[in-house]
């Protein structure tokens, strides 16, 4: 019988729980003990789920306070030093400021978890580094699962991925120097396993799935030849992408079992199923843990029954990696349409589909109804006139490539543009949003409750827009925004007014720590019933004789941002996102609104892990925005806005973009950008951001021109503009208003001192 298992559950709980409590503990409002108290409830719970689907396994060790990795740093003892924290008595407040800073020490560096939107906290390693001491949660929590009388199989982040996803504090140390002593920690971790009578643990190894090199490959011999004759029998997890490149390699480390994610990567199947002995373990990924889709039971069985035949109780099955990348339960979506409902599955419908897949093979007679009922969801889902749009087909099957292009070059649209848009040299704009005070949010809460008819609300919505725009001319700002007032979120906003899109209550999916996203869901084509941004950037423009921008959120973060449907490529999916955002921008400009910003936040997020498939990622999220931007006119200035991601790797798409003008982040990266922007000598206009706008902090006018000075020795100043890092919806009025009003006068000081250089020039 073919055992069922999954890698981690969701930890927040279905109506966020963590998440309050412990914003809740932030605040002061309670204690540990309430903390404890709500983490062990929920863990529970989580357990009585899988027991209840009949998992063959009990997963334990995918809970976490704030971050997995954050977990293991603590179990290990590796806490960075600059907190001066002991290891062995860390605090659950403690633990929070690693992760959140302190009065003396900012948290620890936040980044992407491979290609998910989940974030976790990056070790600071060093030469000092040691892996002693450290908190017993991990073992705490095993013993808890085991007082239950519950198949317990922990989960920990393997050594090699652990070194891997850290960063040295010593520059020129070498990560990979630490692994004897970490293999040491591990080995101690798994007796203990061993002590409490665990058959199998779980380590993970996403990092096979990435280009390794040399040593970080040997690594692998290294660790998994000590940590497979522990006596504990070890299932090495992969997920993300294959890791049947390394097939050979894994099949010849003493570990017991292998997981493979089957459904980014099917066609590693046939590699494992030859390169893997027989009498090992392989563990089969083919529920997406990365999406909310019900699964083909019938077909997934069907695929495994060679498998199955030759393996028997050697094969199990699982999600594709963990169940924390989609939200918990649809049993609390009361409002989504029943039909779409019925082709989705959350974490919590996920259990059930394992045990239904094990079924269907073990005897399929035992599973028809089951299996009977999937069938019928799958059918209606490929017949519904929901997911069929004539209209969006139509559309697509006239794409040219003509339509990813504008009409003339950047040199000549420049031209045009300077004629007719008169902007002075480093002309001042921000990214979009102002500050969504607690007026805006309560409006919106009470106009989604119903207590605010439609027209009430639109007015203050149009009364907070006019605030901005006054506050905008005020400042002087050259090019002003409408400020996003009634955006609740950047993707959501325009997926509510999206046919072929649902929006959920309470799917949320842990992007940070408590913070939480809500992805909507394409289900069926996009197509844009009637414009969405037209009427509140005209009411803006109306209000000022000052160039209002009109802001969008372009296609490709459209689609990294929600769950996207998966009976088509991605590709067909961003052409038609394309399209709907090209009919807006061409809206926007026959409205009379001459510059125009397309946000591709995400754009760099969909990179794949492996760099061979880098090319064809960048080709058609590179055409899908371009076909966004090609319908205007050489006048219009179409601007793109990117943030928070490692662009240096990617500037020549970025430039293939073709927009006239991209705003871009960079104090995460500081000068680094700024050098990749200059020697690959970046061809269009760009503003840099020039201070953060995740801080309160206000920065002051000769910071800030000194970083506009430093962008002129690398961008000709008539191409840079002077802006934010980012959206300023998070911020308060009072920081918002004294930092544009420093960054205005940066900007005025060296405008003035460049011009009369150049009249300097002029006259000499
Ligand atoms: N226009 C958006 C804003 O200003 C951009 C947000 C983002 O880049 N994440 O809020
Ligand atoms: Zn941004």
């Amino acid at each position: 019988m073919a055992c069922t298992h999954i890698h981690g559950f969701p930890r927040i709980g279905a109506n966020r729980e963590l998440k309050f409590a412990q914003e809740s503990f932030w605040r002061g409002e309670s204690d540990d003990a309430y903390l404890r108290s709500v983490a062990q409830a929920l863990r529970a719970r989580h357990w009585e789920q899988q027991r209840a689907a009949k998992l063959d396994f009990v997963t334990v060790g995918d809970f976490a306070y704030y971050d997995p990795m954050l977990n293991l740093t603590a179990l290990l003892g590796a806490l960075p030093e600059r907190f001066g924290f002991e290891p062995a008595s860390l605090s659950l407040a403690q633990y929070y400021e690693l992760a959140r800073g302190n009065k003396a020490q900012p948290a620890m560096e936040m980044t992407k978890w491979f290609d998910t939107n989940y974030h976790y906290l990056v070790p600071e390693l060093g030469p000092d580094t040691t892996f002693n001491g450290g908190v017993s949660w991990f073992f705490d929590e095993i013993d808890e699962a085991l007082a239950l009388n519950l198949p317990v199989k922990p989960v920990l982040i393997g050594p090699i991925t652990y070194l891997w996803l850290s960063k040295s504090q010593t520059p020129g140390f070498d990560r990979l120097s630490l692994l004897p002593k970490l293999v040491i920690r591990y080995v101690r971790i798994l007796d203990a396993l061993k002590q409490r009578g665990i058959e199998w643990v779980q380590i993970d190894e996403p990092a096979l799935c990435l280009d390794l090199e040399g040593e970080w490959l040997e690594a692998f011999s290294a660790v998994y030849d000590v940590l497979g004759a522990s006596g504990v029998k070890v299932l090495l997890a992969t997920y993300f992408d294959t890791a049947a490149d390394h097939a050979t390699l894994v099949a010849q480390l003493p570990v017991h079992g292998v997981h493979i994610d089957l459904i980014r990567a099917p066609e590693q199947l046939e590699v494992w199923r030859k390169a893997l002995p027989a009498d090992k373990v392989l563990s089969a990924g083919v529920v997406d843990g990365r999406n909310v889709w019900r699964a083909d039971l019938g077909a997934i069985a069907g695929s495994l029954q060679t498998l199955h035949a030759e393996r028997g109780d050697q094969l199990w099955i699982a999600p594709s990696c963990s169940l924390q990348h989609v939200p918990v339960t649809l049993a609390s979506e009361k409002k989504l349409d029943a039909e779409v409902k019925s082709w989705l599955a959350f974490a919590t419908e996920k259990l059930d589909e394992l045990g239904v897949i094990a079924l269907a093979l073990r005897d399929p007679a035992a599973a028809q109804a089951q299996l009977a009922a999937t069938d019928a969801a799958l059918a209606t889902r490929r017949s519904s006139s929901a997911v069929m749009n004539v209209l969006v087909q139509r559309k697509v099957a006239t794409v040219t490539d003509a339509m990813a292009s504008r009409k003339n070059p950047f040199e000549d649209r420049s031209r045009v543009q300077r004629h007719s848009l008169k902007l002075p040299l480093l002309p001042t704009t921000t990214i979009g949003s102002f500050p969504q005070t607690p007026a805006i949010r309560q409006a919106r809460a009470a106009y989604k409750r119903g207590e605010l008819r439609a027209l009430e609300y639109l007015e203050r919505m149009r009364a907070e827009t006019a605030t901005v725009v006054r506050k905008q001319e005020e400042l002087g700002l050259d090019v002003l925004v409408h400020g996003e007032v009634e955006r609740n979120d950047m993707v959501e906003y325009f997926a509510e007014r999206l046919w072929g899109y649902a929006l959920t209550e309470s799917g949320w999916v842990q992007n940070y720590g408590s913070q939480c996203v809500k992805p909507p869901i394409i289900y069926g084509d996009v197509f844009r019933p009637e414009p969405m941004i037209v009427d509140g950037a005209c009411y803006a423009q109306s209000l000022t004789d000052r160039l209002v921008k009109g802001v969008l959120t372009g296609p490709v973060t459209m689609l990294e941002w929600s769950f996207v449907r998966d009976d088509q490529p991605r590709t067909t999916t961003a052409l038609q996102l394309a399209l709907v955002i090209r009919d807006e921008v061409l809206d926007l400009e026959k409205a009379g609104i001459r510059i125009v910003q397309i946000d591709e936040p995400a754009f760099r997020e969909g990179l794949p892990l492996r760099k061979s498939n880098w090319a064809e990622y960048l080709e058609w999220a590179t055409r899908a925005f371009r076909i966004a931007a090609g319908g205007v006119s050489d006048a219009t200035q179409i601007h793109t806005h990117m943030c928070y991601s490692e662009f240096n790797d990617i500037l020549p798409a970025i430039a293939a973009l073709d927009a006239d003008v991209i705003t871009i982040e960079t104090s995460r990266s500081s000068m680094e950008l700024l050098d990749g922007f200059g020697a690959f000598a970046y061809p269009n206009g760009i503003g840099p951001g020039v201070y953060d706008t995740h801080s309160p902090r206000v920065p002051s006018v000769e910071t800030m021109q000194g970083l506009l000075e430093r962008a002129c020795e690398v961008i000709p100043a008539e191409r840079l503009w002077v802006n934010p890092d980012c959206g300023l919806k998070t911020r308060g009025w009072p920081e918002t208003e004294a930092a544009l009003a420093n960054m205005i006068a940066a900007a005025r000081t060296l405008r003035q001192k460049l011009e009369a250089e150049h009249n300097g020039a002029r006259a000499a």
